[in-house]
Parts: structure tokens; C-alpha cells; sequence
């Protein structure tokens, strides 16, 4: 275990003229607006990328509606399906070069590219894959009463619903992309995809290995830009769904721009404020270890992670006297460096807003651990663990995106209930308990869309994801992805 050297394919991937991939191939644009690419471990730029014009906007759509009307309808479910696989295996095969991009491009640790940028991706694909074969209607028997001996009868066909526009944040820049890569094309839409600019390198590496497993020219495009290449990408007129995974503002924002052009179908993975609960027979030692390992990978910035803990009160000082340790034990440094587990904030602005939120922790709350920078170049910041004494504590009510879980005490369990639903949020949550009945009454009473006991942030492809209130609409995995990209089309039938 050591610091990796880059492979010299990635150091040659880094040096391109990058752009974006469009009707199967590299798209040069004709944009002079070059976009860059820092290395949050050292905050230098490694790479540059072109902005998204006009004319690239509109080759992207324009070969995705060609591919959705043209090869991909016409390439057959089981076909779909094999396609995906080769997908999945030429990830896994090209592993280790796509972990490299993506962990100097976002501040992963390599061990997290490797087990969920590829492996975690593969497995979605392929979980996704099996469904291509099994997107079926139903037969129903009409009451329309017959007059001259005719009968009736009517099915339903799931149809997709046309060119998606995914558009995705940077926390997890291949495999949230891969959610909905793979689910539009397994339903037969095709998709053009909006990487964050702070990572936009990794998904055109991606795109090429879609091509070489055989997804046809057109039915996946990568088109690179700001916020603003995402808003005119879900104005345009051929875009028929929205999937977009981003912070609870942005979100509301491609809400409201997918209504207004045209009932743009649109489901919204946004962000959260989870809460965990230890319940006052919980086993303490079990909960601590879960939450560090929960609520810091990837230094706190995963939609689904803890960041406010109820602990009943008389459990609190075990909790507080663990965790100090705990985060001391974790080792930062250069995520290329296979030791460390812990690496820098991915961009400055996310660096920025988590020392803001350092400076209210010491200004109001009582530090358990951390919550200072790191003193060396880049966007290093400690795992932070912090007390509070109000429970409308900023810490308590805004998403951090960031390594800060905030401790709270609470007494009875309606108190607790009232905390964790007091908030605009509602994408996950977790109970920590010895007694599963107990357990198994409070998860109706919990609003959020995922709810884990004696567990946090672990997703399945099988087990549906999404949030409640603000946290979003619509669910991702499972079957539940399947009556968001297609539209249900009944077929009545006189005899
Ligand atoms: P943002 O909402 O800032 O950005 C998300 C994506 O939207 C990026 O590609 C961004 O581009 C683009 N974007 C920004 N403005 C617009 C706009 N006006 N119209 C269209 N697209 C736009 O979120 P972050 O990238 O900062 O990601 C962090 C947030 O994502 C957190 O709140 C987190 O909780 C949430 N999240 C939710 C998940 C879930 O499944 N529920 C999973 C992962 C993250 P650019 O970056 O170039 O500005």
C-alpha cells in the first residue's frame, strides 16, 4: 500500500483537448470557453474542458432523438440487455484507469473510485440489464356491455418516453450517471448527460466504453458545461423526461423549468439532512463504528449520509467519548495515496461552505473533534463532530454536504419523532436498536423515502431510492425506475 503512480493512459486521457461525446464519437466544439479542472488535493487545474455552445446543444439532442426513433428502437430487448452486460464488463476491465480519472479529478479516495465509481457501477448495470426483457403491460377485461354479441378486451404497453436529459452532480460523477444511463437506455429512451463541471472527465471515458460495447452512436451523449448548458439542455423541445440529481434549490429550480416547457416529465433526487437515531438500548459501540464509517466516506459528501444523530440522553457521554477517537484514528491525505482513506473537499466552493459552517460549530456548538482546515495545499478539512444545545441549530437544520455529524440529545420517543420530522428534508434516515419491534413501529412514523435500521447509506439496485418533501420526487432502482422513463399506453380492442 502506497501512493499509485498514474497509469500512462490516464496521463495521456488528461492531456486531450477535452469536449464532449456526441452521435458516438469526440465532439470538438467550436466554443472558445474553456472550463477548468481542478485536482482538489492540490487545487491546481489539471485539465481543461471546452463549454457547451449552441450548435453542440443541438447535435446532442438531435442524435439522441435520431437514436431513440432509429438503432436503439430497433435493437431488441434481449439485445439491450447483453449490451448492458458488455458495458458492466468493459468498466470492470477499464477499472482501474476510470478510478485514476475520477479520483483526481473529485478527491475520492481511490479505494471509493475502485468499489463504487466502477465495481458498484457494474453491478447496477447489470442489476438493470435483467429488466430489459421483463417491461411488460397488462391484459384487462373492459365492463362495456355488449349489444349485438361484440366483446372487448384492452392491454397496456409500457413505451419509453423519448430523449432524456440526465443531469448530474459531482459526488459521484460515473455511478450516478450510470443510474440513469442504464435505466433510459434498458427502457429504450435515449439520454444526453450534464456532468458537473468541477468532474466532468470521467463520463467521457465512460461514453467511449458504452460505444465499444455496442450502444449505438446517439443513444448516449455527454455534453459538458456550467448550470446554464443543464438549463437550456431541459428547455429544449425534444427532451422528454428529466432526471436530475442535485442540491434541494437547483432541484426546485429543474422542476419548475421542466414544467414550464411543456410538462417535461422530471424526477428530482435532491439532497438531505439525515437523521440516525440510538435509541437507549442501542449498542453503542456498533453505532459509533456505523456512523464513522457512514457519515465520512468520501468526507461527508453522499446525499444519504447521517448528519444529525439523536442519542438518547442517557447513552450520550458513551457516544461523545467514542467518537473523538474514532475520528482521530482516520487518516487524511492524498486520495491517490491507497493508506488514506480521507482526502480533500472535491472544489473550492464545497470547501468554502463547510469552513463557514466551522466557524458557527465554534461561534455556538461544542466541538467534540475537528472542524479546522488542514494545513497543507488543497481543500483538506477534518472529520468533525460537534454537540449542540438548540435544535434549530444551523448544524441541525442545513445540509453540510460535508464531514460534520451533529449530536443532539433527546428523552422520550415523541420528542424524537418531532426532531427528525421537523425538517423540510426526507431522503433517508436511521434507527440504531436492539429491539426491532421497536424499531419496526417507528419506521411508518419516520418521513423519509429510506429508512435503515442498524444501518446507514447502504443503496441496492433492487431497493427503490428517492426522497420525500424536499428531497425530491419519483424513486430510482428497483422496478419503481420503470414508470418514470416509460408512459403507459392503453390499447382498447372491439371483436
Ligand atoms: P447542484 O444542484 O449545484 O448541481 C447539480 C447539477 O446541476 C450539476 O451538474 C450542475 O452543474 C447542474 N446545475 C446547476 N445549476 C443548474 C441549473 N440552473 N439548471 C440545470 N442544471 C444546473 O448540486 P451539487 O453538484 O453541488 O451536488 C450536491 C447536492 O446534490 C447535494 O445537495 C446532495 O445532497 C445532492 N445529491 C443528491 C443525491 C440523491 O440521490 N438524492 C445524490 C447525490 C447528491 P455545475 O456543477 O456545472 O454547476
Amino acid at each position: 500500500m502506497g501512493y499509485i503512480t498514474l497509469l500512462p493512459q490516464v496521463q495521456a486521457f488528461l492531456r486531450r483537448d477535452h469536449a464532449h461525446f456526441i452521435a458516438g464519437q469526440y465532439h470538438c466544439s467550436a466554443s472558445t470557453t474553456r472550463l477548468p479542472v481542478v485536482d482538489p488535493s492540490t487545487g491546481e487545474t489539471v485539465a481543461t474542458i471546452r463549454e457547451a455552445d449552441e450548435a453542440d446543444l443541438q447535435a446532442a439532442v438531435s442524435t439522441a432523438k435520431a437514436a431513440f426513433h432509429g438503432a436503439w428502437a430497433d435493437t431488441l430487448p434481449y439485445q439491450r440487455g447483453v449490451i448492458l452486460n458488455r458495458f458492466a464488463d468493459l468498466l470492470e476491465a477499464h477499472g482501474e484507469e476510470l478510478a485514476q480519472i475520477e479520483t483526481v479529478c473529485s478527491g475520492k479516495s481511490i479505494h471509493l473510485s475502485r468499489a463504487f465509481e466502477v465495481a458498484q457501477s457494474a453491478v447496477f448495470l447489470r442489476y438493470y440489464a435483467g429488466w430489459a426483457t421483463k417491461i411488460n403491460g397488462e391484459t384487462m377485461s373492459p365492463s362495456i356491455p355488449s349489444v349485438a354479441g361484440e366483446r372487448y378486451t384492452a392491454f397496456t404497453r409500457r413505451e419509453p418516453v423519448g430523449v432524456v436529459a440526465g443531469i448530474v452532480p459531482w459526488n459521484f460523477s460515473v455511478m450516478i450517471a450510470i443510474w440513469k444511463i442504464a435505466s433510459a437506455l434498458v427502457t429504450g429512451c435515449t439520454i444526453v448527460i450534464k456532468p458537473s463541471e468541477s468532474t466532468p472527465l470521467s463520463l467521457l471515458r465512460v461514453a467511449e466504453l458504452a460505444i465499444e460495447a455496442g450502444v449505438p452512436a446517439g443513444a448516449l451523449n455527454i455534453l459538458n458545461g456550467t448550470g446554464s448548458t443543464g438549463q437550456k439542455l431541459i428547455q429544449h423541445r425534444d427532451i422528454a423526461k428529466v432526471s436530475f440529481t442535485g442540491s434541494v434549490p437547483t432541484g426546485i429550480a429543474v422542476g419548475q423549468m421542466a414544467m414550464g416547457a411543456g410538462l417535461t416529465r422530471a424526477t428530482l433526487e435532491l439532497g438531505g439532512k439525515n437523521a440516525a437515531a440510538l435509541l437507549a438500548d442501542v449498542d453503542v459501540e456498533q453505532a459509533v463504528a456505523g456512523l464513522v464509517h457512514t457519515g465520512y466516506v468520501h468526507q461527508g459528501q453522499v446525499c444519504a449520509a447521517p448528519e444529525r444523530v439523536y442519542v438518547h440522553r442517557s447513552r450520550l457521554d458513551e457516544v461523545l467519548e467514542l467518537i473523538g477517537p474514532a475520528l482521530s484514528a482516520i487518516k487524511i491525505g492524498n486520495p491517490l495515496d491507497e493508506a488514506v482513506h480521507f482526502g480533500p473537499l472535491a472544489n473550492r466552493a464545497q470547501y468554502d461552505k463547510v469552513l463557514a459552517y466551522f466557524d458557527h460549530a465554534h461561534a455556538h456548538n461544542r466541538v467534540i473533534h475537528g472542524a479546522k482546515a488542514v494545513d497543507r495545499p488543497g481543500y483538506f478539512v477534518e472529520p468533525t463532530a460537534v454537540l449542540a444545545d438548540n435544535p434549530d441549530d444551523r448544524l441541525l437544520r442545513e445540509e453540510t454536504f460535508g464531514p460534520v455529524i451533529t449530536f443532539y440529545p433527546f428523552d422520550t420517543e415523541e420528542e424524537l419523532l418531532d426532531l427528525i420530522n421537523d425538517s423540510p428534508y426526507g431522503l433517508t434516515a436511521s434507527v440504531w436498536t436492539n429491539n426491532l419491534s421497536k424499531a419496526l413501529r417507528l419506521v411508518p412514523l419516520i418521513e423519509a423515502g429510506t429508512v435503515w435500521i442498524n444501518m446507514h447509506t447502504f443503496l441496492d439496485p433492487a431497493v427503490p431510492f428517492g426522497g420525500i418533501k424536499s428531497s425530491g420526487v419519483g424513486r430510482e432502482f428497483g422496478s419503481a425506475f420503470i414508470d418514470d422513463y416509460t408512459e403507459l399506453k392503453s390499447v382498447m380492442i372491439r371483436y
